[in-house]
Parts: C-alpha cells; sequence; structure tokens
C-alpha cells in the first residue's frame, strides 16, 4: 500500500519496518552475498558477520549462556522450542505443560505431540484477567515434566505473565525447562532473560524484516532438528543463512529494547478513559495489560462489520488476530476469560506502536462512535 493518509493500529499483526533496518537490509544483500557456509574469503567474512550479530543479540539480552538459532520467525522458532525439545528428551518424561490462551504456534505443537507422539498435555486455564496463577502450575507440576511453555504477553489481550515466578517454580523440577512465547514483549516488559531456558523472537513484530526471528535458547539444551540438511545453526535448522536478516534482527532488537514505553502508556490510557465511556463497549484487556494491546468487545454489534467500515475509513484495526482469523469466528483467548458467547465472538484490539499519536487515536475513537452509530 503506498497512500500513507491511514491510521494503523494493527501493531500486535505486524509492524512497519524501520528505515534503518531496511537500509542495512538493502546495504548488507548487496555487499555481503556470498554463502556464510563456503570456505572462501568472501564466505568466512560473512559467517563472521553472522556470528557478530548473534553476539550483539545475546549481549542486548545480557546472555552469556544461550545461543541463538534464527529461524523464520516466532512460529517456527516455537516449533523448533517445542517439538525439537520434547522430541529430543523424551526418554526423560512425557508430561508438558502449557496454557490456553497460547498462540496457535504453541497449542498446535502441543496437540501434534499428544496426538501423534503419545505426550502427555496438560493446558492450565488462565484467570479472568489472562494470567497464569503460579498456583495453578505448582499444582500441575510432576517430577517426568519436562517442558512448561507460557508466553509472557498475549497478543490478543496483552496479558502479562509473572514469567519470573514461573520460572522459579519450575527450576524447582530437575528435568522441566520452560519456554517463553516473547514474541509480543521485546522490549515492552522487563524481562529477566537469563531465567529463561528458551525464548522467541520475531522480527516483524519490532519494525525488523518479515521471515526472521530466532530461537535463543540455553547452550547446553539440544533439539531435534525439524529441518535437516546441510547442518546450518548448529544442525538446527539447515538451509542457506541470511547474513541480511542477522544482521537486521540484532539491530531491530537493539531498537526495541531501547523503545520507551511511557509514550505508549499514555496513548492506551487516554484509548480506555474514552472507550469506558461508550455503552455498547466491554473491557476485556485489564489495566495490568501490555499498553501496546487493548481489546474490548461489543456487546451488541458484529465486530467484523465494524472492523470493516473502519477499513474503508483508512483506519485498520483487527477482529480476532490476524494469524488466527481465518480458521475461527470467535477469540479463543476471549472465550478464556469466561466472556459470554456474544462478546468473544465480536472482539476488536488495538495494538500500538511507538509511531502512533493521540491524535489518531481521537481519530479512531470519533469515527468507531460514529460507525457504532451508523449500524444501530
Ligand atoms: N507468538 C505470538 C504471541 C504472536 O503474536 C505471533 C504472531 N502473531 C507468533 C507467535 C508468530 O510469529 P511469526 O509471525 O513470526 O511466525
Amino acid at each position: 500500500m503506498k497512500d500513507n493518509n491511514f491510521i494503523y493500529l494493527d501493531n500486535a499483526a505486524t509492524t512497519k519496518v524501520s528505515e534503518t533496518v531496511v537500509a542495512l537490509f538493502a546495504e548488507s544483500e548487496k555487499n555481503s552475498f556470498a554463502n556464510a557456509s563456503s570456505i572462501h574469503r568472501l564466505g568466512v567474512l560473512n559467517a563472521k558477520e553472522v556470528d557478530k550479530a548473534k553476539e550483539s543479540i545475546l549481549n542486548s539480552f545480557k546472555l552469556k549462556n544461550h545461543r541463538v538459532i534464527l529461524t523464520s520467525g516466532a512460529s517456527e522458532a516455537n516449533n523448533l522450542a517445542i517439538k525439537g525439545y520434547c522430541l529430543n528428551y523424551s526418554n526423560r518424561g512425557k508430561h508438558i505443560i502449557t496454557t490456553n490462551i497460547e498462540h496457535p504456534s504453541v497449542l498446535e505443537c502441543f496437540y501434534q505431540l499428544r496426538d501423534k507422539f503419545g505426550f502427555d498435555v496438560e493446558i492450565l486455564d488462565v484467570n479472568s484477567k489472562g494470567i497464569i496463577e503460579p498456583s495453578i502450575l505448582e499444582k500441575a507440576m510432576r517430577k517426568d515434566t519436562i517442558l512448561v511453555s507460557v508466553m509472557a504477553i498475549n497478543n490478543e489481550i496483552g496479558s502479562v505473565n509473572p514469567i519470573k515466578e514461573i520460572a522459579e517454580i519450575v527450576h524447582k523440577y530437575p528435568k522441566a525447562n520452560l519456554h517463553v512465547d516473547t514474541t509480543q514483549a521485546i522490549g515492552k516488559i522487563n524481562l529477566d532473560y537469563s531465567s529463561i531456558d528458551m525464548f522467541v523472537v520475531s522480527a516483524h513484530k519490532i519494525h525488523g524484516v518479515k521471515g526472521s526471528g530466532a530461537l535463543i535458547a540455553k547452550s547446553n539444551l539440544s533439539f531435534m532438528p525439524l529441518i535437516s540438511g546441510g547442518g546450518q545453526e548448529d544442525g538446527l535448522r539447515s538451509g542457506t543463512t541470511s547474513i541480511a536478516m542477522a544482521k537486521c534482527l540484532s539491530l531491530a532488537i537493539k531498537d526495541a529494547l531501547k523503545e520507551d514505553v511511557n509514550k505508549v502508556k499514555e496513548l492506551r490510557n487516554h484509548l480506555v478513559d474514552e472507550l469506558e465511556r461508550i455503552d455498547e463497549i466491554e473491557m476485556n484487556s485489564s489495566n495490568e495489560c501490555s499498553p501496546y494491546i487493548v481489546n474490548f468487545s461489543l456487546k451488541s454489534k458484529k465486530a467484523s462489520v465494524v472492523v470493516e467500515d473502519l477499513s474503508n475509513k483508512g483506519i485498520f484495526v483487527s477482529s480476532v488476530s490476524a494469524c488466527n482469523s481465518k480458521k475461527e469466528s470467535y477469540s479463543y483467548v476471549v472465550k478464556a476469560l469466561g466472556k459470554n458467547e456474544k462478546l468473544y465472538k465480536n472482539t476488536i484490539r488495538v495494538s500500538f506502536s511507538k509511531d502512533n499519536t493521540i491524535e489518531e487515536v481521537d481519530t479512531f475513537v470519533n469515527n468507531l462512535k460514529q460507525t457504532l452509530e451508523a449500524i444501530r
């Protein structure tokens, strides 16, 4: 889309790539095109560039005992973390735990491990704010639990899980490791990444390039590779390495971790103040949620009609999340909060980036009110 006359409030689906990342991508593709696995001088130089990018990623997260495995994004990284880990360590135990509001790239891995590989899968319910209570996890842990997977920030409602407490519980069990889907969390909350055994990054959620991401895992963990071949990425993910993607991911992470969250908090608070005055609306995101994501339901109108009408006016928000919208016509996340059918079938998500403004929030609210009036 070339027309710049629109308001983009769908940043949890994807963000606009930053100018500096695009410039680095172009420069790197032009000048560092040789295959990083080649043994000639250009190949060796490029392999060093990739190593440098990975070093810088680990430094950004203040990590010494982790390694970076480059992937096509968070879906692939979650798949490698969950399936690659479980298939590699199934001799230690087959009990694995996750929650009922994880992203499909996590939940589907659990279902596959249960249905095709005989794992004992336990899916814990979150509370009415979309948070997993540590005591519930504590009760579910067993001696043969090998994996716990809990997302840091939910992509639909923005609920924030207590990862520090969760890590402490998991690490009381010697066979268990913690995987955290941090896709929506990078730069948005403070996390002690060193306490997490495996976490993921998706570049396009942090103004990076689409089709790029990473699994960042403790160096002592092994995985059954999901993509076999020439043995790139320590044999864990074969396929020719993109030097440009590695460098751009490192830059996007550095920038994301420097972001000023307070600016987005102001946008969020202003939006929520306005939305709470509209009778038709019921909030799904609580005050403890990430300021980047505001989710609400319509009590009597169809969310898809409202989202389409706003889209016709050049304002882009989402009803059920983009990765889910083709499969289901309701939000399983909002359903998990205990909301009724009318509400979980009519959710709208507004998601911010650092580039949004108060004026955009006001324009959105005014147009939303008009749309709700018009479809009365
Ligand atoms: N996990 C979460 C929480 C997400 O929001 C997304 C993207 N919607 C993913 C995983 C998948 O990310 P990617 O598009 O990089 O595969």
